[in-house]
């Protein structure tokens, strides 16, 4: 493994729980697994606080399966909905080997928290962080990429999810300087747009808490202005916004640029290879066993015969077979 660059990805793979078998969201309570009184349900139980599981998401799916209910109801693309969970994997790109697995829920915000706990357990394992990260824009929000910049020095080799541009016509957040060290955005017409415009009494007011920032020009100056009707052209004023974490969000979209990213995109294929393989050749594509920790299994289960078989690939030939080749 050369440890230089990683590309993490999720599947789904059908959990073993059906529809007929399943009660409406609303029906369901956490009494109702401890009536159940099946693993599973203890299991649904024990992860109700896990990032992985319980805790990824406020929202319930529409049905919750009874013999399975940390299974989560979904869909892939086209696909029917059907239970299911999300198998993690962050491979080496050089060598294709999986280097951490990691079962959830079937859930955007399971997978990406799985992405970070797989990174820091590589890193005390085996000490092992790469300078590079692939993945595809579900990774690529201001939380994600602000870990990955700022806490891990990783560079993101992942889209950023972005919401600021507009297909109106009408200038986007990208058409706006951003000026750091006034700490404010100038417009296209060389205006600034600022948070505050006053000093407050008020020590608590007016402080940077961290979340979305607002910057806003003055109304007289967007009235007398030549390309407002290019701007805001059914409001006073312009304002754009600023998510957190927006450093580490340009710094993402400079990577976008460069010609390390194509190859990155590239390499980052082999993770849906892997998955390929997984279904097709090893024909995991529904679990045998319930439960978070049956999940878990057999995930780590399928990673390891994944990574004997590409190892036993990589052992140097021995003499013999030097001879006859
Ligand atoms: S409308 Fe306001 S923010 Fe927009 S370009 Fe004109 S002065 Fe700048």
């Amino acid at each position: 493994m050369s440890g230089e660059g990683f590309a993490v990805d999720a599947s789904l793979i059908s959990a073993d729980a059906n529809k007929i078998r399943s009660i409406a969201a609303e029906d369901w309570s956490p009494e109702a697994a401890r009536e159940a009184g099946n693993r599973a349900a203890r299991e649904y139980l024990e992860t109700l606080d896990d990032a992985a599981f319980g805790a990824a998401s406020p929202v319930q799916p529409k049905f919750v399966a009874k013999s399975d209910p940390a299974a989560q109801w979904t869909r892939a693309e086209e696909s029917r909905p059907y239970f299911a969970y999300a198998t993690n994997y962050l491979i080496d790109t050089k060598s294709s080997v999986i280097m951490d697995v990691e079962a959830t829920r079937a859930i955007r915000q399971a997978e990406v928290g799985a992405a970070r706990t797989m990174l820091d357990r590589t890193e005390k394992r085996f000490g092992i962080k790469p300078d590079w990260l692939a993945a595809d824009t579900a990774y690529g929000n201001a939380e994600n990429l602000g870990w990955l910049v700022e806490k891990r020095s990783i560079i993101p080799f992942i889209p950023v999810i972005d919401k600021s541009v507009r297909t109106d016509g009408t200038f986007s957040r990208s058409d706006f300087e951003w000026d750091d060290k006034n700490g404010q955005y100038i417009c296209p017409e060389g205006h600034a747009l600022k948070q505050f415009r006053r000093n407050y009494s008020d020590p608590n007011r007016g402080q940077d808490t961290g979340g979305r920032k607002k910057y806003r020009c003055l109304k007289a100056i967007c009235q007398a202005c030549p390309s407002k009707e290019i701007c805001c052209p059914k409001a006073d004023a312009r304002y754009v916004t600023r998510e957190p974490h927006e450093e580490a969000r340009e710094f993402a979209r400079e990577c976008r640029k460069t010609k390390a990213y194509k190859v990155s995109r590239d390499k980052r294929k082999k993770v849906e290879m892997l998955f390929a393989h997984l279904k097709r050749i090893l024909g995991l594509t529904r679990l045998r066993l319930r439960g978070p920790n049956g999940a878990k299994d057999e995930f780590l289960l399928a990673a390891i015969a994944q990574n004997l078989r590409k190892l036993a690939k990589l052992r140097p030939r021995s003499i013999k077979q030097e001879a006859a080749a």
